[in-house]
């Protein structure tokens, strides 16, 4: 029997449940069906490295892999006629767009009397199934991780990669993603740079593979120096993470296969299960404050615009910001501490509204994922799950005397900075009276609920 193995954030052939369900069942073809809906607000920088990613598939299936463009189920249906398919495999979608999409798709090829199989989640415990025992979704950090590693005892270990008999569709013209990426660029972006980054990371499932290995040997001193940003020693798993080039169940197999427990390490990879989590059972939260009540109200006029602009283009004179922003230009991707560090200063020393920097981080960062963004936003916010949020003010020259004390990683992002007689810029707002001015606004907001 012929089946459609319909990738989407999973393209790899390792540790695949729904390929290697495919597979055992007979030929198979792969499919990667580009999405006008999904691609719209896909910037240049992550359009470019998903072309990398599904490049990289195509060539580990011996070139047969198919991409077309159009609504999914259409093009599903269209597919299976063409090639006497009768069941279509997949991962199963979490993110609301996702969801709403396999629901229309699962009903589309129900009335074409088309089988659908929907196996596993880009994560190692499904989003939406843990509930506290009153039955509510979990909302701190904490909690979720103890229930978490609960079930995740339980998940069934890595799928090894199956022997696949790849088919084609006859007469296939394979469709170009770029062409279709980036056409709702957000109109505050005004003539923000839109090239794509230059130094993406590497793409693709033995890019994964390499830098998986790289990290299991070094992943028991990770505690230690992640926040280290003149090291960068993390792991820089995220963008392969993100198009499912590995699954996070192989990663955690890893560690184990190489004796490290790294407690630390492991945390992170929870924490992207949990914002998953949220924003399964909170829709809304993509792009509606989690937490409403109590916020002040962010910034959006002309001025902040402005202030925007600047902070997007790493011309704020705050040298760690302007290193993390360059760096998200130049490269699609930054560490958590610069991302965390550049966040709280676009919406607690601007006052620009989160969904903004939220809009870039996501337009441009080759990692750029609806769940981990957007909550990594709130948390920073003070609309999403921090537990004490307003007060958490991130001060930029503090944290690079912390995190960058030799100046490393500025140096190596804002060379100009440093060079023999080089301009250095002011900062663009005195940090001490923006924090008051943050701590005021959150203190009228408390008071008028
Ligand atoms: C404002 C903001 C925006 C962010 N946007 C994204 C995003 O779009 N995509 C994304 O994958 N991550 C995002 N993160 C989380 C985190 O910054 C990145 O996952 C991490 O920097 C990726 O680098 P790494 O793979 O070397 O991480 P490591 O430190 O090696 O961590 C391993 C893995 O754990 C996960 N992880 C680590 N930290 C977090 C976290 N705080 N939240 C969720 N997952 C985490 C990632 O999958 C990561 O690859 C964001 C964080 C903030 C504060």
């Amino acid at each position: 029997m012929r089946s459609i193995v319909w990738f989407r954030r999973d393209l790899r052939r390792d540790d695949h449940p729904a390929l290697a369900a495919a597979a055992a069942r007979g030929p198979v073809l792969g499919l990667f069906v580009v999405d006008p809906v999904l691609a719209a607000p896909v910037g240049p920088t992550r359009g470019r490295y998903l072309s990398e990613a599904l490049a990289a598939l195509d060539a580990s299936s011996g070139h047969h892999l198919v991409i077309r463009v159009g609504d999914p189920a259409e093009v599903l249906i269209a597919v299976a006629r063409e090639t006497g398919a009768d069941a279509v495999y997949a991962t199963a979608e979490t993110t609301p767009r996702g969801r709403a999409r396999d629901a229309a798709v699962a009903d589309a090829l129900a009335r074409a009397a088309i089988a659908w199989r929907p196996h596993s989640t880009p994560y190692v415990v499904e989003p939406g199934t843990l509930r506290q025992r009153d039955g509510r979704p979990y909302r701190v950090f904490g909690a979720y991780a103890r229930a978490w590693a609960e079930r995740a005892a339980s998940v069934p270990g890595p799928v090894p990669t199956p022997p696949v008999t790849w088919v084609r569709a006859p007469g296939e013209v394979p469709a170009v993603v770029g062409d279709v990426v980036g056409t709702r660029r957000p109109a505050h972006f005004g003539g923000l740079p839109d090239a794509p980054a230059p130094a993406r990371p590497p793409a693709g499932e033995d890019a994964a593979r390499e830098a998986l290995l790289a990290f299991a040997g070094r992943a028991e001193g990770y505690g230690a120096v992640r926040d280290d940003l003149g090291r960068d020693a993390t792991s820089r798993l995220s963008p392969h993470l993100h198009v499912g080039a590995l699954h996070p169940r192989t990663v955690l197999a890893a560690l184990d296969a190489a004796g490290q427990v790294a407690p630390e390490f492991r945390r992170q990879l929870v924490w992207r299960e949990f914002y998953a989590d949220v924003l399964w059972h909170e829709p809304r939260s993509a792009w509606h404050d989690l937490r409403g009540a109590g916020a002040p109200p962010p910034d959006r006029d002309g001025a902040a615009l402005a202030r925007f602009s600047r902070w997007a283009r790493g011309d704020t004179g705050l040298p760690l910001v302007d290193a993390g922003m360059r760096q998200l230009l130049a490269e699609g991707w930054m560490p958590n501490r610069a991302r965390l560090v550049c966040a709280s200063f676009l919406v607690k020393h601007l006052h620009v509204d989160w969904r903004w920097g939220a809009s870039w981080f996501l337009w441009r960062l080759v990692d750029g994922d609806v769940a981990s963004n957007q909550h990594g936003w709130q948390w920073v916010a003070g609309t999403g799950t921090d537990a004490a949020p307003y007060h958490r003010i991130f001060n930029p020259v503090r944290q690079a005397e912390r995190f960058d004390p030799d100046g490393a990683y500025t140096r190596r992002h804002l060379p100009e900075r440093y060079r023999p007689g080089g301009v250095v810029p002011a900062p663009m707002v005195d940090l001490a009276a923006e924090r008051r001015e943050a701590l005021a606004r959150a203190a009228m907001a408390r008071g008028a609920r």
